[in-house]
């Protein structure tokens, strides 16, 4: 991350909440930069400010890999205690950095991400334009949840026909982990389809949403299930090298954002005959959603986006294949193809 250049970076402590918020944009190349507000709790600034680039630059080659037009950016709410903000102080974070969004005139566009919701984004849209992911009686494209959860199925077709020869998920088991918005829907269609069904969060109370015959799995064992895909669907940077050399998937493909702890852990997913779908490219269907709704689409416009991620990831994994790489380098390639110079540049 030392090399990859940022163009802007705004941090703020809140003046109602006195709490630090951050939007990291790291390129308006394509378009504004969109990605969502993630409201957390973090042991310092610096590591909210980090998080932000990170999430950052990813949402640069996600936007470009799905052939939007628009750049990369994230923003941070830090939480003052790792339990969710609620009441006076939730709406003076949100206030706060809905203040620090207005101040980058449209250079940067928020949304929901892990920790805030549609009603979150109504509370910034008092203070500012510059945010999608409102609910439909209010115009916007409501929880990009399902379209998520709908591109993370369609890769996963692209990788059973890559990986099987067939698209069809039916007789296959999936390992789905971590049950929350996305997660729990993935988990509801490829049991819909036919799937053997495994499950597992941290909240022992998501079990009860389970599918009848689906498996629930002790978290602390799930990464690790032998399965024919896996789909991280919790937090980022569950699988580090510890994990690549003990994961007993055939093909790992979920919705969690910088899933991988580091590109080295893709080379030795790629080394065990893993087949690991890049996360920016299986779970950009929400980012098609608030795409739709900043450009004023109809619907069923997100619909088809995020039924052609299969499309998108199955000439990725041919790309990979045919010049033995993985797929990781290959989706990179495919989105600076697109952002040009600068992102070559920017590394
Ligand atoms: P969420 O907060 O609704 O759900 C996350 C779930 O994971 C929770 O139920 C939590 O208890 C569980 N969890 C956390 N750590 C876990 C662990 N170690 N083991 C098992 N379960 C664990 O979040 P979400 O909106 O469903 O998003 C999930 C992931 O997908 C995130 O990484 C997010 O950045 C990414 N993503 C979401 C969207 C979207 O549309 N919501 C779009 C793109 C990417």
């Amino acid at each position: 991350m030392s090399n990859v250049r940022f163009e802007q970076v705004a941090v703020s402590v809140g003046e109602r909440s006195g709490c630090t918020v951050a939007v990291a944009i790291h390129s308006t190349r394509l378009g504004p930069a969109l990605g969502g507000a993630r409201m957390w709790h973090y042991p310092a600034a610096d590591a909210a400010v980090a998080d932000a680039k990170r999430l950052a630059a990813a949402m640069t080659l996600k936007a470009a890999a799905a052939g939007l037009d628009l750049g990369g950016g994230k923003g941070v709410i830090a939480a003052p205690w790792p339990r969710s903000p609620t009441g006076e102080l939730r709406r003076a974070l949100l206030l706060d950095f809905a203040d620090l969004v207005d101040s980058l005139d449209g250079r940067y566009v928020t949304a929901e991400d892990v920790g805030t919701g549609a009603a979150d984004m109504a509370v910034i849209a008092e203070r500012t334009d510059h945010v999608v992911g409102l609910d439909s009686d209010r115009g916007g494209s409501g929880d990009p949840s399902p379209i998520t959860a709908l591109g993370v199925v369609s890769a996963m077709r692209a990788c059973a026909a890559h990986r099987f020869g067939s698209p069809s998920l039916r007789g296959l088991s999936v390992c789905v982990v971590g049950l929350g918005h996305v997660g729990g829907r993935v988990a509801g269609m490829v049991a819909a389809e036919g799937a053997e069904l495994a499950a597992s969060d941290l909240d022992p109370a998501r079990r009860a949403g389970l599918p009848p015959g689906a498996r629930w799995l002790d978290p602390a064992e799930a990464i690790t299930a032998p399965c024919d895909v896996l789909a991280p669907c919790a937090l980022g940077e569950a699988i580090g090298i510890e994990e690549a050399e003990r994961l007993r998937a055939a093909i790992v493909c979920g919705a969690a954002n910088n899933v991988l702890t580091s590109d080295e852990v893709a080379t030795e997913l790629d080394s065990r005959g893993i087949l690991y779908a890049p996360d920016f490219i299986v779970n950009a269907g929400g980012l098609i959603s608030v795409y739709g709704e900043l450009r004023g689409l109809p619907p069923g416009d997100a619909t088809a986006g995020a039924e052609a991620i299969e499309d998108t990831l199955a000439e990725i994994l041919e790309d990979a294949e045919r010049r033995s790489i993985p797929p990781l380098a290959a989706a990179r390639e495919r989105a600076r193809a697109r952002l040009g110079a600068l992102a070559a540049a920017s590394g």
